[in-house]
């Protein structure tokens, strides 16, 4: 008997590879795929000596052929802080699209289960707070943002059609921001922004008057919310966040209280179409996943800081 196996697309990246780990330890075959545009052999080349674990350097927008059996397809790839997604748009668009479209054509191929992560983006620059699944959205297609939030749009509705017209047997993830050792410090998110610039002494830079609002998930609880949703047979949209929903400017404090930094904060130009607030309704993950986060914000911070601290010697 070959044993339960599990292809990460994007699986060399924050969450993917966090994912690896989980399914590595489980004693799951994991089959790990990147093309390493934003994704880092770093994340897990701990990983090579398994005899459980098969890193494939492709690009999810090709054809993917993955050997044997295969129960679950879990597509993480794509660009996902705002400013890796505008550097490079229309590879966040092509693996939305071209991505999506083949890894669920492996998924029915195998008759794996197909899990997506989306994201908490399809909900744009919401007219409604917090954010339940089954509100729509306001997003703008053609702003700098479009190329994310309309890349995942359009890849819930396909894997929805591939569920409807193929029976694919799906599982949508709707992921809010999230953070955590392996989030990379140049990747333009808040909040190794923050922790970077707070360690080296550098200004925090916010953006705007910092009133924005985000929530802040710990990457540790999200692993936990997109394990339990695989174990359901639920098909629609779940979202996994951390409902605990802090100002720009009150998370600069905060970073600075943890680290002891003596940094200033400065304020800078809003960016286009940036959210004004954001906050997940995870009524739907309480009751169908029985999940909810655990790690409150100042210890995962915390855990953070020592990961900054210790990978980049600050
Ligand atoms: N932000 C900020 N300073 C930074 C980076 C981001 O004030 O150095 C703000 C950004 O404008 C947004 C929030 O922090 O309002 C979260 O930004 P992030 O890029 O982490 O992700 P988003 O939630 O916008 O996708």
């Amino acid at each position: 008997m070959s044993r339960e196996t599990v292809v990460i697309t994007g699986g060399a990246g924050f969450l993917g590879s966090h994912l690896a780990d989980y399914f590595v330890k489980q004693g799951l075959m994991v089959y790990v795929l990147d093309n390493l545009i934003t994704g880092s052999i770093k994340n897990i080349e701990h990983l090579f000596g398994k005899e459980n674990f098969v890193f494939m350097h492709i690009d999810a927008t090709n054809y993917i052929h993955v050997p044997g059996r295969v129960d679950y397809v879990l597509h993480f790839a794509s660009p996902a802080s705002p400013v890796d997604y505008m550097r490079y748009p229309i590879q966040t668009l092509k693996v939305g699209a071209l991505g999506t479209h083949k890894a669920l054509g492996l998924a029915k191929d195998k008759k794996a289960v197909f899990l997506l992560a989306s994201t908490s983006e399809v909900y744009g620059d919401p007219l409604v707070n917090p954010q339940p699944e089954t509100y729509w959205g306001n997003v703008n297609p053609i702003g700098p943002r479009g190329v994310y939030d309309e890349a995942k749009r359009f890849a819930e509705a396909l894997t929805m059609a591939y569920y409807k017209n193929h029976g694919v047997n799906i599982r949508i993830v709707r992921i809010f921001n999230t953070y955590g050792p392996r989030i990379k410090p140049n990747d333009g998110r808040v909040v190794p922004n923050f922790i970077y610039q707070a360690l080296r002494g550098e200004d925090l830079t916010v953006y705007g008057d910092g009133t924005q609002t985000r929530s802040f998930c710990y990457v540790d609880d999200l692993v936990e919310g997109v394990v339990k949703l695989l174990q359901t047979d639920y098909h629609e949209p779940v979202n996994i966040g951390n409902p605990e929903e802090y100002r720009i400017i009150d998370l600069a404090k905060i970073v600075l209280k943890l680290t002891g930094s003596k940094s200033k904060i400065t304020f800078h130009p809003l960016p286009q179409d940036d959210p004004r607030v954001r906050r997940p309704d995870i009524t739907r993950a309480k009751k169908i996943l029985g999940w909810e986060p655990r790690i409150p914000l100042e210890e995962g911070l915390k855990r953070t800081i020592r990961y900054f601290k210790e990978e980049y010697s600050l």
